[in-house]
C-alpha cells in the first residue's frame, strides 16, 4: 500500500472548522490598527539570506540555527522569511516611503518560518500579526505601539497578561555595557552552563534568558543594562514610561529582557499570558534605530511588536459567532433541472445570500436530508410540477414562479416587515 503522506512536523493545517477564529482576529487587528493610521503591507514569503543575516543579526538563534535557507535555480540564496521587521524596512527603503509623511505605520499578517524545536504553541510556520512605526524616534510613538497591543490582546479576550518592558539605551550604550557584562561573565566562567560560556564573546546578553542554575546565580549579581542608561536614553525610557502610566497600562521593569533579535535599541517589551504554558510569550517587540541604515537605507528610527495568532488562539477566552447558515438551498429533480438550479443559486449570490446547489446527485429526498444538515433556511425545489421555495422552519411551501421571486421571498423572509 501506498504511505499516507502528512503535513511536515511543525506545520499544521487550518482546517475550515478553525478559519473563523482566525478571521476573527484579522478582522479586530485591521479595525484596531487602521483606525490607529497603520496600512496593511504584505512582503513576499522569501527574501535575500543577506537581509536576516544583517538585519536579524548573524549572533542570533534565527540566523544560525533556525532559518529555512535554500539556492534557487540561479543560484541565489534565499531564505522563507522567519520574521516580519527586516522584510517591512527593506520595503520601506525601497520604496522611498522615508518621503512620506513620518511616522510610516504599517501592518501585516502572514506566516513565518523557523526551524524550531515544535512543540505546543511553538511551530516550524506560524502566523504573526505585526505592526511597525518607521521613521520618528518619540517616545509617543513607543508608547501609542504598546497601547495598540495591549488592546488588541484585551479586546481577543487574551487572558492573564502581563507586560515586560526594559531599554536597551542606544548601540553605544550597548556596546559599552555588553564589555562590562562580558568581563563579569568571564570572571564566573566556571560557574556558567557550556552554551552560555561558548556565547561569551557573540551574545553574551542571551545569557539572562538561561534556566541553568549556575547561571542564573551569575545572573543575578550581573551589571544592568537599565542601571547604566543615560542622558537622552534615560529621558526617551522615562517618557515611554510616563506615558504608560499615565494610560493606567501596568508593567513590569524587566532587566533580564533580552530579545532574541539584534536589532534592539531603547525601547524593549514582551506581553505574557499565564493562561498559556511553557510558550507564554504572546507577543512583543522594540525599538530599532539602527536597522534601516543596517539593511542599507538612510538612518532612520523605527519601532514595532508581532503577535503570534497560534498562541493568541491558546490563550484567547472570547469566541467568535459561528459562520453564517446557508440562506437558500437549490434542490432539483434530475440533471435536466441542473441549469435552471444554476439560474436560481446565480441570481440568490448576486443578491448577496449564501446559496448553494446540488452537486452530488443525490435523490430529492436526499437533497432535503442534506439542505436540514447545512441548517438551510430555505430550500427551492425544482421539479416536473415547477418550482416551489419550502420554508425550513415552518416547512411551508410557497410555488415561485422565477429566480427573481424565490430571491424576493427570501430576503422578505431574512428581514420580516
Ligand atoms: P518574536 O518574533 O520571536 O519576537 O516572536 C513574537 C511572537 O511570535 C511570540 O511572542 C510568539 O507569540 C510568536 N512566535 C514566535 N515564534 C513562534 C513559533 N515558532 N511558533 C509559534 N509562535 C511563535
Amino acid at each position: 500500500m501506498t504511505q499516507k503522506l502528512q503535513a511536515p512536523r511543525g506545520t499544521y493545517d487550518v482546517l475550515p472548522d478553525q478559519a473563523a477564529a482566525r478571521r476573527w482576529i484579522e478582522h479586530t487587528a485591521e479595525r484596531l490598527l487602521e483606525g490607529a493610521g497603520y496600512r496593511r503591507i504584505e512582503t513576499p514569503t522569501f527574501e535575500a539570506t543577506e537581509l536576516f543575516a544583517r538585519g536579524v543579526g548573524e549572533s542570533t538563534d534565527i540566523v544560525q540555527k533556525e532559518m529555512y535557507t535554500f539556492q534557487d535555480a540561479g543560484g541565489r540564496s534565499l531564505t522563507l522569511r522567519p520574521e516580519g521587521t527586516a522584510p517591512v524596512c527593506r520595503a520601506y527603503v525601497d520604496h522611498g516611503m522615508q518621503k512620506l509623511p513620518q511616522p510610516v505605520k504599517l501592518w501585516y499578517l502572514s506566516s513565518f518560518f523557523r526551524y524550531e524545536r515544535a512543540q505546543a504553541g511553538r511551530y516550524r510556520q506560524f502566523w504573526q500579526v505585526g505592526a511597525e512605526a518607521i521613521g520618528s524616534d518619540d517616545p509617543a510613538v513607543d508608547a501609542e505601539a504598546i497601547l495598540l497591543l495591549h488592546e488588541l490582546l484585551a479586546e481577543l479576550g487574551v487572558g492573564d497578561v502581563r507586560l515586560r518592558l526594559s531599554s536597551l539605551g542606544t548601540a553605544a550604550t550597548r556596546a559599552a555595557y555588553r564589555e562590562e557584562l562580558q568581563s563579569h561573565l568571564r570572571a564566573h566562567a566556571d560557574r556558567l552552563s557550556e552554551e552560555v560560556r561558548g556565547r561569551i564573546d557573540l551574545n553574551p546578553l542571551r545569557a539572562f534568558d538561561s534556566d541553568h542554575p549556575g547561571t542564573q546565580e551569575v545572573m543575578a549579581t550581573a551589571p544592568r543594562l537599565l542601571d547604566r542608561l543615560e542622558g537622552e536614553d534615560a529621558e526617551h525610557f522615562a517618557q515611554v514610561r510616563a506615558l504608560l502610566d499615565a494610560e493606567g497600562v501596568a508593567y513590569q521593569l524587566d532587566h533580564g529582557l533580552v530579545r532574541g533579535l539584534d536589532y534592539y535599541t531603547r525601547t524593549v517589551f514582551e506581553f505574557t499570558s499565564d493562561a498559556l504554558g511553557a510558550q507564554s510569550g504572546v507577543g512583543g517587540g522594540g525599538r530599532y534605530d539602527g536597522l534601516i541604515q543596517q539593511l542599507g537605507g538612510p538612518a532612520t528610527a523605527g519601532i514595532g511588536w508581532a503577535a503570534g495568532i497560534e498562541r493568541i488562539l491558546l490563550a484567547a477566552e472570547q469566541r467568535p459567532a459561528p459562520e453564517p447558515v446557508v440562506d437558500l438551498y437549490v434542490a432539483y429533480d434530475g440533471p435536466e433541472r441542473r441549469r435552471e438550479a444554476f439560474v436560481v443559486a446565480g441570481e440568490a449570490r448576486r443578491a448577496g445570500m449564501s446559496a448553494q446547489l446540488e452537486l452530488a446527485g443525490r435523490s430529492l429526498k436526499g437533497q432535503l436530508r442534506h439542505a436540514a444538515r447545512l441548517e438551510a433556511r430555505y430550500v427551492a425545489i425544482l421539479d416536473g410540477e415547477g418550482m416551489r421555495l419550502m420554508d425550513m422552519e415552518t416547512h411551508e411551501q410557497q410555488d415561485v414562479d422565477s429566480a427573481a421571486a424565490v430571491v424576493a421571498r427570501v430576503i422578505k423572509g431574512r428581514h420580516p416587515a
